[in-house]
């Protein structure tokens, strides 16, 4: 029998406003009626990719996928500045849904290059943002992890920037190591605000529960940020990427009340199917005979119940009906 007795969404979860603005604007091409991509996905989330495909938008990892005309969105990531220009040069109809958080990021690199800076970027090699905020920048030091901090060398100017979704922590303690390898050193904070607000929601959340679950990509920097936050706050947690990697009810023994967290590219609607699945896989019995209630209260507790997207009305259904009276 499960012990589960209540679970608890955190508050400012849901996708960040970076990622429902792209997805927004791919909607509303769809509706608009033109041929829509995103180069790229959008996020790396089974539910909402099918979503976009019932819409007609399909993901392309090449601009050469498509033809003159066809619309193609950027996602909240950005891309490098001759991708833009090939796409414009190609004819393509491009719907920027950069985040202008991102893009403000683009435009401090590219001041400190003009600036003559030799400059350090806290990023992941690989991640979207970083290989775009590479074409801005070609000759950064690019440093993730503490080991490869040890290689960058002493410069007289030095400056220091960040992916958005680094942890705030890290990008404070490069900062005072390039102290001492710099003689002047210019540090350009570009963490995202949505990042520190949602690590800060989710430890107070994790202080307070007996088990805490993070819903997000197994290779989503910012998630498995958020799972290390809430180990260090002394939670057990466990990190999953859906409801259907909930399968031992063994990982909830002897909790009462479990606390859920996602990152920024998990749907809130994915926190609230995870809260089902915990309290149907190891709650009381009365607790999981309520399963729904409880998950529908532990969505509206949580302050912002962010919305995934500004048009729920735009679903595979309610276009056709639109293009039927139309
Ligand atoms: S995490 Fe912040 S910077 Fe990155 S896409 Fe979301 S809102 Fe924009």
């Amino acid at each position: 029998m499960g012990s589960v007795t209540e679970v608890r969404i955190a508050n400012r979860t849901g996708f960040c406003y970076g990622v429902r603005e792209a997805i927004d604007r791919a909607k509303e091409a769809a509706a608009a009626g033109k041929s829509t991509h995103t180069l790229g996905q959008t996020v790396h989330n089974e539910g909402v990719i099918r979503d976009l495909n019932t819409l007609g938008i399909q993901n392309i990892d090449s601009l050469d996928d498509v033809g003159a005309g066809a619309a193609v969105v950027i996602r909240a990531h950005g891309v490098r500045p001759e991708v833009m220009a090939r796409a414009q040069s190609r004819g393509l109809d491009i719907i920027d849904g950069t985040c202008t958080w991102v893009s403000q990021e683009q435009r401090e690199l590219s001041r400190l290059v003009d600036e003559g800076y030799t400059i350090v970027l806290l990023g992941t090699p690989g991640h979207p943002e970083v290989t775009g905020l590479l074409g801005f920048a070609p000759d950064v030091i690019l440093v993730d992890e503490e080991p490869e901090w040890d290689l960058i060398p002493r410069r007289k100017r030095m400056a220091l920037i960040s992916q958005s979704t680094q942890p705030p922590w890290k990008f404070a303690k490069l900062a005072a190591l390039l102290t001492t390898r710099s003689h002047e050193l210019k540090i350009v904070n570009t963490v995202c605000p949505v990042t520190i607000r949602r690590q800060e929601d989710t430890v107070e959340l994790a202080r307070t529960v007996d088990r805490m679950v993070v819903v997000g990509g197994r290779s989503s920097a910012n998630t498995r940020e958020l799972t290390r936050l809430c180990e260090m706050a002394g939670t057990p947690t466990v990190q999953v990427e859906g409801a259907a990697a909930l399968t031992d009810a063994g990982a909830f023994a002897g909790a009462s009340v479990v606390g859920i967290s996602g990152g920024t590219s998990t749907p809130i609607e994915d926190l609230h199917t995870v809260a089902m699945r915990i309290l149907e896989l190891a709650g009381t019995p009365a607790a999981a005979t309520h399963a729904r209630e409880l998950a529908d209260a532990a969505l509206s507790g949580a302050a912002n119940t962010a919305r995934s997207t500004s048009h729920p009305e735009l679903t595979a259904a309610g276009l056709a009906h639109a293009s039927s009276v139309s």
